[in-house]
């Protein structure tokens, strides 16, 4: 073996820990069928206009991509209201999040600042650049301290991240606070930028005008100091195509262009967001899925003695009651049943897991499960009493 070394920072690494696949729980449990409620991704597929899409595209896949994806930036400036030249597309917004990083933060000079728990892309790209990361805790109900934020500014804070509806918790925060943390960061630091990851923000609210009450881009009310990160991750169905955009400031964009890799969206992908933009049919029955179940969802948990915290995304944080049993107990016996949720030991949140929501069927079938469950380790936990 020949003798190297990493960087330290690649040394000191702790890893993004996604959700378990299917095919991973299928062959270990010798199971038919699995139900992955654990990465937040689209219960009802992909859109069908997408799917078309890309059959009809694949022939043109040894092509090279047209460089800047003009097509997509158009479209997205058009559902948006912006100039195209505001827009970034990215290989998922996670390649997004990462270039801001790379391309404003000086490694071991600069930092960035996040909440804790928060999703973890923030934190662990900045590790791999070797740029410090300063972190505020959630408050105990998971809401944003934005005062508390804001003391841990430098004059050397290049970003400042929140994700809103935040990811494990649910939680939105409105959007005056959001407007009022940007001019406060505005006037205290003129170097840095605020970074709102709005990967779930059409779920948000009761109802289809949800997005217009918490979404400042949705207003056009973005302040010059702040950008917005969405997703086709989630809504629009594509997580497997891996592709994201933002809405920056016009230089900063076109920065952007210049230092990614020139082709790291790939063809089908571009073609599918595309449709999926186009497949409103599809979007609106998410929409509407999403919201219903996870009324219905929150509520029955509740009845079964987990405490669920009000949520405006496409998932629940909840936990068990505490007569109730381990959280940990609950995922792994979910799990050797064919249902893959998401514990949160990553988020430093061990007694918590976080579900995706499903289909109709697929969340009967998660709540007859937990049930069974329930009772399953209710039975073994008199019994070690006894004994
Ligand atoms: C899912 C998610 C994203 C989207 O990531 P992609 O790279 O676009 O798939 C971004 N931010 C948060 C907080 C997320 O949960």
């Amino acid at each position: 073996m020949p003798s190297f070394s990493v960087r330290p920072e690649i040394a000191a690494l702790s890893p993004y820990v996604p959700g378990m696949s299917i095919e991973e729980i299928r062959q270990r449990y010798q199971l038919e069928n699995v139900v992955k409620l654990a990465s937040n991704e689209n219960p009802l597929g992909t859109p069908p206009l997408a799917a078309e899409a890309i059959r009809r595209c694949a022939a043109g896949a040894f092509r090279y991509p047209q460089s800047g994806n003009p097509r997509l930036a158009a479209a997205l400036a058009e559902l948006h209201h912006v100039d195209a030249r505001r827009i970034a597309i990215g290989n998922g917004s996670d390649e997004i999040l990462d270039m801001l990083i790379r391309m404003l933060a000086e490694p071991g000079r600069d930092n960035i600042v996040c909440f804790r728990p928060c999703f973890s892309i923030y934190p662990i790209q900045s590790n791999i650049c070797g740029v410090e990361v300063r972190r505020q805790s959630l408050n105990g109900d998971f809401s944003f301290d934005f005062d508390a934020l804001l003391n841990l500014v430098t004059d050397r804070t290049r970003l400042v991240f929140i994700t809103t509806p935040d990811n494990p918790s649910g939680y939105c925060p409105p959007r005056a606070d959001v407007a009022a943390l940007a001019a406060r960061l505005a006037a205290r630091a003129p170097q840095a930028l605020l970074v709102i990851d709005e990967a779930y923000m059409d779920f948000a609210g009761d109802d289809a005008d949800g997005e217009r009450r918490f979404s400042l881009l949705a207003n056009s009310e973005l302040p010059n100091n702040a950008l917005v990160c969405r997703t086709f991750s989630k809504s629009y169905g594509l997580a497997g195509l891996r592709i994201g955009y933002a809405v920056l400031p016009e230089e900063l964009a076109q920065y952007y262009w210049r230092a990614r890799l020139p082709f790291s969206v790939n063809v089908l992908a571009e073609e599918a967001a595309l449709a999926a933009l186009r497949d409103t049919a599809f979007r609106e029955a998410t929409l509407t899925l999403v919201r219903t179940e996870r009324r219905r969802l929150t509520e029955r948990l509740r009845d079964l003695g987990f405490s669920v915290w009000p949520s405006h995304a496409n998932f629940l944080l909840c936990r068990p009651d505490d007569d109730g049993p381990d959280a940990k107990a609950c995922f792994e016996a979910l799990l050797k049943r064919g249902f893959i949720i998401r514990p949160l030991g990553s988020y430093q949140l061990p007694d918590h897991l976080r579900i995706s929501i499903g289909t109709k069927e697929e969340n009967d079938a998660f709540l007859a499960t937990l049930e069974d469950v329930l009772r399953e380790l209710d039975t073994n936990e008199h019994r070690a009493d006894v004994f």
